[in-house]
Formats: C-alpha cells, structure tokens, sequence
C-alpha cells in the first residue's frame, strides 16, 4: 500500500495556516504500515487539484484529499474529484437531517452550497463528522483508493482517529486485528519518556510504541496486531506492564479522548468528594477546566479567584497581616487559601494555586515558581512547589494541569 496526500488550501501555500492535518494523517497511516511517498500543496483551484490527483494516481494507490468540503465557494474538493473519476455527488440522508436541524436551529434557509456538505460520490463510504456538517468520504475505483477529508482539524482529526483508521485496517488486515491502547502521562516530558523507554522503542516489531504530545501532557499508543482482539491483547499486557514500571509515578488514565479533568471528575464521582479552588495566578482556569467535563456540577459548587493579597483575605477569611508576611507566593499562604477555601464553600476537598506566572520575576520570585495548596476535612493542609518552564500561558496551563494530577494523587 502507498499513499498519497493532497491538502488543499490557498491560505497552505501563503504560509498563513500550516499543513497539520498532512502530518496527523501521515502519522496515523504510517502506524498502520500504509507508506507515504509524497504530499502535495495545492491552492483552492479546481484545474490544479485536478491535477494533483492525476500526479498522484501515477505513483500511489490511495489517494487522501484533505480540506475544502465546506460550504463556500472554494470547497470544490468533492466536486473536482466526483468531476475527475465521472462520479455523480449523492446524499446522505443522515447528515442532511443534521444539516436541517442545525439550518433550522440556526432561523437560516439551506442554499445549495449547504446541501453539498452531505453529499458524497456515489459508491462511496460515508465518513461521518461527529463536530461538523461535512461529510467525509471514502471511494474504491480501478483498484484504487480515493478518500476526502474536512479541512477544520478539530473535524479532521476526530474523523480520521474514529472513521478513517478503523475503517482501513477493516480492510487491511486480512483476518488480523489491530489493538490499541493509550496511555496517559503528565509530569514526564517527551523526550525524557522516549530515554526511558529507549530500549522497548528500539526493540518494537509487534506491539509498537510511538509517543505523541498533548498540551504539557505526553501520551503513549501501543499497538499490537493479531488473529484477535484477545491475542492482541496478551501481547498488549506485558508490554504496559513494563512501562508502568518505569513511568507509573506520571501515569493518570487511558484514552485518546481523556484528560486529566475527566480523570478528576470520574474520581470525585467515585469517592463522592465535593471539590473547590482558591486561584491566583491561574485566575479560573482550574474550575474552568473542571467546568469543561459534563457532570461536573454534583461535585463543584464554586471557587474563589483571589489575585490580591487583600481579596485572599476578604473573600477566604483570612488573615491579611500574615499572608503579607509569608508574602503571597508561599508555602503559607498556599496552605491557608486552601483551608479558607475548604471552609468558606463547605467542601471535602480544596486545592490553591498561588505562583508567578511571569514573564520576568516578581517581588524577587523567579516567574514559573508555583505552590499548590491542598486542604481535605479533618486533615492538615499541604502544599508543594512547582518551578514551571516557558511563557506566561504554559506556566498558567501547567499549573492548572499539576492542579489537577495532585488531585488524583
Ligand atoms: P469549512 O467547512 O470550514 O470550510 P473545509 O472542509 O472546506 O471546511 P477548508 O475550507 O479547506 O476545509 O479549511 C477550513 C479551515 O481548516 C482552514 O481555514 C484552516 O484553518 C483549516 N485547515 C484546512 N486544511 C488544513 C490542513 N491541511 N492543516 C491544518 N489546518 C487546515
Ligand atoms: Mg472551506
């Protein structure tokens, strides 16, 4: 098998956006053992798409168009390419009924461009879009493999890891499955994961190993082909059972889709813990990431956002005079807007947040410094310190993240 992918854009070869949707699927299809000897570029231009396509049928036998399924005027993707392979354009009738909800949801009339958005060429598989309206397609002509896939990479990326990818080994592996199992890992960066794991990565055949980075998060897929899912699976176990060894201290959970925030909220859930924050420098971001899961609301009532010393005071009923001694990035005063916390929202357990997010240091606390408090009922309050790298966006989203590991702890 080999392949080739087009993404097509004007704003791609203006330098505007770049190609991340060539490098997902590059990635993906190279773990399933699908070559890629070349990408293409083109701009919004039918005769040039076309063009492409017919380059790539002289030396590829799957061919990926990538972007331009929208409704506007210069998604001509599906068209040029039904056009080139003398294929009529067909409905879906379940994305046309999404299509008429959400026109009418939205008080607008559909217009044919719309409609378009859930055609697909004939004899193809429809590639549904579980966070847009286009459809994706894949289409089996003259032995080889034409597929089309939405622009948006939060449509892109979901639709390949949950339509594309299963639907190719289906027809890859001739009695042969294909398992895989995320892990999840924060605390650890890549390429010390990658150190730990040097010798595993180097000896991988079957199962293999490949690490992937989230945003201050790393994850880990193993995959493991075999006649079945529970043969895979054997082969699978072990192979967790060595990492966990080496890594288990930063390992959180499983899943492509997880988080550290659904992790927090399962476990909540689970002990029955009803949870609060007292945020400085992270200024909500925690109880926004909570907010983020469905279901969150049985176990956070509500938090605190304190910047000033005089406001940790006011509104966690503390003592100004002694956090002004300890001064607010503090092991102190971590500790006591957790308990104040704790107590004003009557919850089971609160965790603060109080650090320089930077840039440059302040009042002579290099920026990246960060406490994180903890108060449970009944129990003394701790806190730790963090020394984040990067700007002020990554020391405010890694603070809310280590937040969220030292919950699960
Ligand atoms: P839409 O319905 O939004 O028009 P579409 O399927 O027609 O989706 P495009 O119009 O090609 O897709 O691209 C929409 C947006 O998706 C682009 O403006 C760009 O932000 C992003 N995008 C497109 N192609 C890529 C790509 N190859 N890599 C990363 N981002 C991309
Ligand atoms: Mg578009």
């Amino acid at each position: 098998m080999n392949a080739e992918l087009i993404a097509v854009g004007t704003e791609m070869l203006l330098g505007q956006i770049t190609n991340t949707n060539g490098a997902f699927l590059a990635k993906q299809l190279s773990e399933l053992g699908i070559d890629s000897l070349n990408q293409q570029v083109v701009g919004d231009n039918p005769e040039r798409l076309e063009a492409a396509i017919a380059l790539a049928e002289s030396r590829a036998d799957m061919i990926f168009v990538l972007g331009g399924l929208g409704p506007t005027p210069d998604d001509l993707s599906k068209q040029t390419l039904a056009k080139h392979l003398g294929v009529a354009l067909v409905e879906d009738a379940p994305a046309m009924a999404k299509l008429k909800a959400y026109a009418k949801q939205q008080h607008h009339e559909m217009t044919a461009n719309n409609r378009l958005q859930a055609m697909y060429p004939a004899g193809a598989t429809v590639l549904t879009n579980a966070v847009g309206l286009a459809v994706g397609a894949v289409l089996e002509q003259q032995g080889r493999t034409y597929v089309l896939l939405p622009g948006p990479p939060r449509e892109f990326e979901p639709m390949v890891l949950n339509a594309l990818v299963p639907l190719l080994l289906k027809s890859q592996g001739e009695g042969e499955v294909m398992v895989s199992r995320v892990l999840r890992f924060f605390g650890i960066g890549e390429s010390q994961v990658v150190t730990e794991l040097a010798d595993l990565i180097a000896a991988q055949t079957n199962p293999t190993l490949a690490t992937y980075i989230k945003p201050y998060e790393v994850t880990l897929r193993l995959t493991a082909k075999a006649k079945s899912e529970q043969a895979a699976t054997a082969l699978l176990d072990p192979l967790e059972r060595a990492v966990q060894a080496r890594l288990g201290e930063f390992f959180y959970g499983y899943g492509d889709n997880n988080s550290l925030a659904a992790e927090v909220v399962r476990a909540l859930a689970r002990e029955k813990v009803a949870v609060t924050a007292a945020e400085s420098l992270t200024a909500g971001a925690f109880q926004a990431a909570l907010a983020d899961i469905p279901g969150v609301s049985a176990w956070f009532k509500g938090g605190f956002v304190t910047y000033a010393n005089r406001t940790k005071a006011k509104f966690l009923q503390l003592d100004q005079s002694a956090i002004d001694r300890a001064g607010a990035v503090s092991e102190y005063t971590a500790k006591a807007m957790a308990e104040g916390a704790l107590k004003q929202a009557s919850a089971d357990v609160a965790i603060s947040f109080t650090g320089v997010a930077g840039p440059g240091p302040s009042d002579g606390i290099e920026a990246g410094t960060v406490w994180i408090g903890l108060a449970a009922k009944g129990q003394p309050a701790v806190a730790a310190l963090h020394h984040f790298p990067g700007s002020r966006a990554a020391v405010r989203g890694r603070a809310v993240k280590a937040g969220l590991f030292t919950l699960l702890r």
